[in-house]
């Protein structure tokens, strides 16, 4: 036997105590049990979002989130910036440009970000942009763009900053109303470790005027049509019910711990991998701030990435996750976000070590470790 582990950057574990919930018996959609389950969800859902907007839960993955942000606010015609430095970053390129969008676009290479100060001067010379489109964590290179600064500088013009937070909420402080976020998108099976299935987009009051003079065309992902439901307590269509009582137990046990412990055990756990691949004379991937929701690791010099892949999960039952699109290859991601705790750390750095030795690569058997529990070891 050996136990399966789940260390990707999404889909994340599932608590126990959460799949007990999602096992009870199917309730209907339209009956007061929901209700009274909705009604304690969205409140959850404003505290963890740090908004006093609604989430508007959607049924589908963090892309239909994605869309939805596009298709309710935008027009075709209309032209948007995009902050690309990754695969996630090309997905709002490809969105955008199926609808139809004028495209400018603010890239970097992957593994780096986009200043702050390119964006100001792209709205500065660009004002018909009418919204600006980014990931706050880019879970393909395992970067997190400033989008703080990002919203200082669109909050300041007409455009709206749409924000893909689905690797990043519950993972790292994003304060929507606070930082002027005017829309911001999650999905249930990173951070917030659920099945995959549902998606959030929550709209500043910027966002809800750009929502009404929208023309794209929508119906499944019409916000302004679920939102009215939504204030009745109710979903438009049948919601994935069982996800929905998951999410229930999800927002309790973070309410419980408190967000900001939250962010801090992600980040303790972030600068503990970072801190034993670094032992192991590897080096990351990220060159810009790095995400607390994984970690990329850079290939060791000659090996394929995707042979550590398979090797953690052949020899360890592990799943990680490799390089995507041209990235393959040339990396692998290490998840720790979620229902993440320090010995997870402990289990992915050691198979790391065994990895590396069963590749022939010379391995200093426990320096991962020490590294890592260094970082535990400091006061917090
Ligand atoms: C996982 C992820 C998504 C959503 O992907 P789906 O497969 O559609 O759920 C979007 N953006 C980022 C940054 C992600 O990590």
């Amino acid at each position: 036997m050996k136990k399966y582990q789940l260390m990707a950057p999404g889909p994340t574990p599932v608590p126990s105590q959460v799949l007990l919930a999602m096992a009870q018996p199917m309730i209907h959609h339209r009956t007061p049990e929901y209700e009274a389950l909705f009604i304690e969800v969205r409140a959850g859902l404003k505290a963890l979002f740090q908004t006093a907007q609604d989430v508007v839960p959607l049924t589908c993955s963090g892309t239909g989130a994605m869309e939805a942000a596009v298709v309710n606010t935008l027009s075709a015609g209309d032209t948007v910036a995009l902050i690309q430095a990754g695969k996630f970053g090309e997905r709002w390129t490809e969105i955008a440009k199926a609808y139809g969008l004028d495209v400018v676009l603010l890239t970097a290479p992957f593994g780096e970000t986009v200043a702050p100060g390119r964006l100001a001067e792209a709205l500065r010379t660009t004002p018909r942009i009418k919204a600006v489109l980014t990931q706050h964590s880019e879970s393909s290179t395992g970067v997190l763009h400033d989008v703080r600064a990002y919203a200082e500088v669109a909050r300041r013009t007409d455009a709206i900053l749409i924000v893909d937070a689905v690797s990043s909420l519950g993972i790292a402080d994003l304060a929507m109303d606070r930082w002027g976020i005017d829309v911001v998108i999650a999905g249930s099976q990173k951070g917030l470790m659920l099945p995959p299935g549902l998606a959030f987009c929550t709209l500043s009051e910027k966002a809800w005027a750009a929502a009404r003079t929208s023309r794209l065309p929508r119906y499944y992902l019409d916000l302004t049509e679920e939102r009215k439901f939504l204030l009745k307590n109710e979903a438009r269509f049948t919601p994935a019910v069982s996800i929905v009582v998951g999410l229930r137990e999800v927002l309790r046990m973070l309410a419980a711990e408190g967000l900001p412990n939250v962010f801090k055990r992600h980040d303790r756990l972030a600068r503990a991998t970072r801190a034993g691949v670094e032992a192991l004379g590897l080096e990351l991937f990220a060159r810009a701030t790095p995400s607390p929701a994984l970690t990329a690791v850079a290939a060791p010099r000659g090996v394929n990435s995707e042979k550590i892949v398979a090797a953690y999960s052949e020899t360890h039952n592990i799943t990680i996750a490799g390089g995507q699109g041209e990235m393959k290859g040339q990396l692998f991601r290490l998840g720790h976000m979620g229902y993440a705790a320090e010995f997870d750390v402990v289990i992915a750095l050691s198979a790391l070590e065994q990895v590396l030795a069963d590749l022939g690569l010379p391995v200093d058997f426990g320096a991962s470790i020490r590294a890592a529990q260094k970082v535990f070891a400091e006061k917090h």
